[in-house]
């Protein structure tokens, strides 16, 4: 059960002096919320309205990131074994009053209702007409492994889900990015059992530090929460086994003295690691979470049948989430970069300025060269998968001058110019977003560049 809770400002002041995030610029602005609005603004990646306030419309260019985020996130989980799932946004009340949601978690949740009653099967019925937007996708994943028989040999099994989920969360509390109502999550759920516990919180802390290691971010702090003193469920037997396990793969995988324990401050339902991140304005997230969970397959009367033969083995779950909220985990990519995206993610990569309209055909060959195999393809149907960049040009007559100061300013990673001398030599001027250094290029040359760049996710 994956929370965003906030980290508290006492821990934030304790922890001030701890590394944070790059950037010096973003000093002269108040807040990561109106820094990330205003790169927003520059380059077109994401709006709200009061109609649906907390949900994010992300523009076309956010939802470009927003992609290369979870395409990047599902090849890495294939990697890892999980399969991904889809599953309902909205449950019958009686779901969320067995997964135990309705108890502890009803006020969070919005509520569903069909306008006709007389659809649903059993209308007279308040429960049956009464439905709840999921807040998160662990009771769908639990029902998918309860409804067939499962074995031993078949564990771990691992599901995971990009599904969109809801919170309630009052409006006043909502804020840019970061608190919001609707979200999605690199959500993932491991059915295993107490053998298998090592090799998946391991692999899960290997793919968070490879994860943030993409993006330049290496400094994490790892917090292991232990059982609480009164509150909790499964033997203590069980609990200290876990939390022992955590702690030995914590050692071996974050390195000693790299997390601390928070001592009974686990959920009630198991111990769990905590990943937090300090943004650049020194507020901590918390993004990536590994969770234990020795209840929620109890109460979905989750079983297999176990080497020995006996049929009522429960497995234990793991709630695990490396980039937490994505729209949480852009906000802090925002403030991570100020808007200077490195080239793979960016969505703007290139764009090509011909210097007057003489070179605008050979420009545009450019752009189709670039875009890559969807729009060059000869076939009907375009392929599954290739390298297609994001390449813009820009055919108004301003000066060059102009044109490459506007480009600059969106962003673009590279600046391609064309001219008669580039034409005659077959050649294109290429210069980055930081460095006015000219280097001509063949068309080949730079396409094969940009694949590089993106293979190498830089
Ligand atoms: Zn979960």
């Amino acid at each position: 059960m994956i929370g965003l809770r906030r980290v508290s400002r006492v821990l934030l002041l304790r922890r001030l002096s701890a590394y944070r995030l790059l950037s010096t610029k973003v000093k002269e602005v108040e807040s990561s919320t109106n820094s990330n609005h205003a790169i927003s603004m520059r380059q077109l990646l994401y709006t709200t309205d009061e109609t649906s306030p907390g949900s994010i419309f992300f523009l076309p260019h956010g939802t470009r990131v927003l992609n290369k985020l979870i395409q990047f996130m599902k090849n890495q989980q294939i990697k890892y074994g999980f399969q991904e799932v889809v599953t309902p946004l909205i449950f019958k009340t009686k779901l969320w009053k067995k997964s135990g949601h309705w108890d502890n978690y009803k006020e969070d949740m919005f509520k569903v209702v069909g306008n006709d009653a007389s659809k649903d099967e059993v209308a007279h019925s308040h429960e049956e007409h009464e439905y709840g937007l999921k807040p998160m996708n662990c009771p769908g994943h639990c029902m998918i492994f309860a409804k067939f028989n499962r074995t031993y040999n078949e564990l771990p099994v691992r599901y995971s889900d990009f599904s969109s989920l809801h919170r309630n969360e009052a409006s006043g509390a909502l804020s840019g990015l970061t608190r919001v109502r609707r979200f999605h999550q690199d959500d993932g759920h491991i059915f295993c059992d107490m053998t298998h516990i090592d090799q998946e919180i391991e692999n899960t802390i290997n793919l968070i530090k490879d994860t943030y290691a993409v993006f330049g971010i290496s400094n994490i702090e790892y917090y292991l929460s232990t059982r609480p003193e009164e509150k909790f469920i499964g033997d203590i037997e069980t609990w200290d086994a876990a939390e022992s396990k955590l702690k030995q793969v914590l050692d071996s995988s974050a390195g000693k003295g790299n997390w601390e324990v928070r001592e009974g401050d686990g959920a009630f339902y198991g111990p769990k690691i905590d990943v937090l991140l300090t943004d650049a304005f020194e507020k901590k997230h918390q993004v990536a979470t590994i969770q234990l969970d020795f209840q929620l397959p109890k109460r979905f009367d989750l079983k297999y049948v176990s080497a020995d033969g006996s049929i009522d083995k429960q497995p234990i779950l793991i709630h695990r989430a490396v980039f937490g909220s994505l729209e949480r985990f852009f906000a802090i990519l925002l403030d991570h970069f100020q808007g200077k995206w490195p080239f793979w993610i960016n969505p703007r990569q290139a764009i090509v300025i011909p210097v007057n309209e003489t070179h605008i055909g050979k420009a545009e060959e450019l752009q189709r060269k670039l875009c890559g195999d969807i729009i060059n393809h000869e076939q009907a149907v375009s392929p599954l998968t290739g390298f297609n960049f994001h390449v813009d040009i820009d055919k108004r007559p301003a000066t060059i001058g102009a044109r490459t100061k506007e480009a600059i300013q969106k962003g673009y990673s590279y600046i391609i110019l064309l001219g008669d001398k580039d034409i005659a030599n077959g050649t294109y001027a290429v210069r980055t977003r930081d460095d006015r250094t000219i280097t001509s290029m063949t068309s080949d040359e730079i396409y094969q560049m940009f694949i590089d760049l993106e293979r190498a996710y830089k």
